[in-house]
């Protein structure tokens, strides 16, 4: 049987498509590789955020599942959301989401978690019956969302560029070599140029490989 491992940065790209299969399925969710591999890039790595689990074949990643984390002040437990679930149509019916499944639920228990939350589509019975069979309840809970707008790019104050003695750093990412020039901007991210890399919206992050914001160090050009 396939071994079921947590997913690495190297695991990203074949996640994301994965992720692909999964949003053009679902009522609310379109497909967007870079967003898929900037949320993936988000958790990777950073268990306080989540946890994600892959089943690899032959190099190939044929299943994924993640938890993300949260806390329960009822339980006055950790708790998480189960998000992502989702097999390679060519592999469904081999028992692999089921042991994702029961995979992450196991891990969960051991690490202390108090309750697993999650979503499906409404007219999914198929995974209705799946989750039930594994021990999920329906709650009577309605999900509400609300879409959240870009936040302002704050106005750069007109000393921070373009003055001699008063240039601003530029900052390398360590992953890819991009270099972040506050005298440029970032067009990706519509980020106007005077804007000090340390007034970058909390989401931002390389426009070239998705590393988030501390994966970057001040660039000296001189080095
Ligand atoms: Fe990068």
């Amino acid at each position: 049987m396939e071994p079921i491992r947590i997913a690495a940065e190297k695991d990203i790209p074949q996640c994301a498509r994965l992720l692909a299969l999964l949003f053009s399925q679902e009522h609310e969710f379109a497909p967007d590789k870079k967003h898929q591999e900037q949320g993936l890039g988000m958790i990777v790595g950073h268990p306080s955020a989540g946890t994600i689990f892959v089943c690899e074949k032959e190099g190939l990643i044929v299943g994924m599942v993640m938890l993300l984390s949260t806390v329960s002040t009822a339980l006055g437990k950790k708790a998480a959301l189960l998000e992502d679930m989702v097999v390679s149509p060519e592999y469904r019916g081999q028992g692999i989401g089921s042991r994702l499944l029961e995979h992450a639920c196991d891990w969960a228990v051991r690490q202390g978690f108090g309750r697993i939350t999650l979503l499906t589509d409404g007219d999914n019975e198929a995974a209705h019956r799946f989750y039930a069979a594994k021990g999920f309840a329906r709650s009577e809970m309605v999900v509400f969302r609300k879409p959240l707008p870009m936040p302002e790019v704050p106005e750069a104050p007109p000393h921070t560029i373009g003055q001699a003695g008063c240039v601003l750093p530029a900052w390398i990412c360590e992953e890819c070599g991009y270099v972040y020039d506050p005298s440029e901007g970032d067009l990706e991210w519509n980020i106007r140029p005077g804007v000090p890399f340390e007034r970058m919206p909390a989401e931002w992050c390389c426009p070239v490989c998705s590393a988030p914001r501390d994966q970057f160090r001040l660039f000296d050009s001189q080095l």
